[in-house]
């Protein structure tokens, strides 16, 4: 299978696609056509366990991995779950159902793609006959960092450079990220927001003078961000997986529709689920959920995606996202893969902040997918409520796309013949990755210590506290260093240095 750049400019391999991280013309791989998923092979997927579902989806697009190795590489990432199984559907007593992707060793979703990553990663290089060493480049809102931290720990050849925004975080992902204790990596708190994050290390990619500086000390960048295919493949096998576990457990039938709600922020976690929908799984809505940062709200409603407009640091920190990467491949798909358009408007985005999509394109994107957005008190609200009702203790993230869903589930009640479909949440992160905004919704009470919080929340709980997130109380702060968004680059040169 090729991938090509939507913004039209270049044709790769899957290797390629993945090596490369993002088009040298600046925009994004996509599969140059969708593989389907056969009724036949949906089948087969129900008796399969987790790591053989995800080989199956994964293989239609890495055709030119063997499919045994591939499959062995996913065994070994998610034996380093908790539990045996890596993604665990929930039901809940009111029909709603969570899928759990926080089980993995940092604790959030981002596990899912990045403990297996590497393997794609180090794979494609060998298949591409790329000999360079590989200098990985991450611009983290918080959990992509230490999932990739931990991803790549100790990866031969590998080196991974981790930039976070300094007061954009939670005092539990920077202490996850600062107490990395392996010798290739390197973590760095950027001035500015997670927009100046990532535009720094995307400005980093564009760059012909620093690939070349790169070049010379025996690197090539990739990168980690839900922008690299990599990424995203292994996220579309959990759709199709909870797919399959609500048919065997008799929750439904093959063939009826689901819906799925997503806390979105980068717009990847979501992006994946259209994937599998255009692969042939049975979805009905894709619920787009975002906090106070509501541009994808606004431009779900009207059209107009425009990033100038205040930025707001909430208690979802990795969805404080104004630019969202992904959204672009959503966009290239809409316009009927019109290349010349995609790049039209993405250079509109970065020189004036803003771009539309017509009438008839907004009418089909609805179609797909509904998007709203909730406040920081209704957020609270939702945990505390849905803890109080079913037992069941949410992160922040998840309470956001958790309200979105039952706003959206009530905005039925007044649609005439409107159908109601199984709505599974995507829960993404542990409620221990933020526990003092967690122990807020929960009690009222605020704490100033993170570890406090965590011993409070298992108290009220009693959900089980994950043991990486227990070791790092101990360890010792080895990242301290802060840059502006302009020194990079030289942070970047020093590291390949040492
Ligand atoms: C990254 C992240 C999100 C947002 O996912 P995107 O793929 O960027 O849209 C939501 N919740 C948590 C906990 C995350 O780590």
């Amino acid at each position: 299978m090729y991938f090509i750049s939507t913004r039209g400019k270049e044709r790769v391999t899957g290797a390629q696609a993945i090596v490369q991280g993002i088009a040298s013309d600046g925009g994004l791989f996509v599969p140059e056509s969708f593989p389907a998923v056969s009724a036949a092979e949906m089948e087969g997927m129900l008796g399969m366990d987790y790591p053989e579902r995800a080989a199956l989806v994964l293989g239609k697009y890495l055709d030119e991995y063997d499919s045994g190795e591939l499959l062995e590489a996913l065994r070994a990432a998610y034996a380093r779950f908790d539990d045996g199984d890596p993604a665990p559907l929930v039901r809940i007593e009111n029909g709603t159902y969570l899928l759990e992707l926080f089980h993995g060793p940092t604790c959030a979703f981002k596990d899912m793609a990045l403990t297996v990553l590497p393997y794609l990663l180090r794979k494609g290089c060998e298949i591409a006959g790329i000999k360079e060493k590989i200098l990985v480049l991450v611009a983290t809102s918080g959990d992509t960092g230490k999932a990739a931290l931990e991803g790549f720990g100790g990866a031969e050849g590998i080196k991974v450079m981790a930039f976070y925004p300094e007061e954009g975080v939670s005092k539990m992902q920077k202490l996850q990220m600062c107490t990395t204790e392996w010798e290739n990596e390197n973590v760095i708190a950027v001035r500015g927001n997670f927009d100046d994050c990532q535009t720094g290390v995307k400005r980093i990619f564009a760059s012909a003078e620093y690939a070349k500086a790169l070049e010379e000390k025996g690197y090539r960048l990739s990168s980690a961000n839900s922008i690299n295919f990599g990424r995203l493949a292994p996220q579309i096998a959990y759709y199709f997986s909870a797919y399959c576990d609500l048919v065997t457990s008799d929750q439904i039938k093959y063939g009826d529709k689901v819906d799925f709600a997503v806390p979105t922020g980068n717009f990847g976690n979501i992006l994946a689920a259209y994937y599998a929908k255009m692969m042939g799984l049975p979805v009905g809505k894709l619920i787009c959920a975002s906090n106070r940062n509501n541009v994808l709200t606004d431009f779900f409603g009207n059209g107009t995606y425009d990033c100038k407009r205040p930025f707001f640091r909430t208690m979802s920190p990795s969805m404080d996202i104004l630019v969202s990467s992904n959204l672009e491949r959503l966009v290239f798909e809409l316009s009927g893969r019109n290349a010349g358009l995609t790049a039209e408007r993405m250079a509109a985005l970065s020189e004036k902040g803003r771009y539309s999509v017509s009438q008839e394109e907004l009418n089909a994107l609805r179609e797909s997918f509904y998007a709203g957005y909730t406040s920081e008190d209704d957020t609270v609200e939702c945990i505390y409520e849905f803890f109080s009702e079913y037992g069941y203790p949410m992160d922040t993230h998840t309470g956001v796309a958790m309200n979105v869903a039952q706003n959206y589930l009530k905005s039925l009640e007044d649609v005439v013949g409107a159908e109601e479909r199984p709505m599974v949440v995507v829960s993404t992160a542990s409620p221990y990755k933020f526990p003092q905004d967690v122990l807020y919704a929960l009690t009222g009470n605020d704490v100033k210590d993170s570890f406090k919080g965590v011993k409070r929340i298992n108290l009220l709980t009693a959900m089980k506290v994950p043991e990486s997130l227990k070791a790092i109380r101990y360890k010792p702060i080895r990242f301290k260093q802060v840059v502006t968004p302009a020194k990079m680059f030289d942070e970047v040169l020093k590291f390949v240095n040492e």
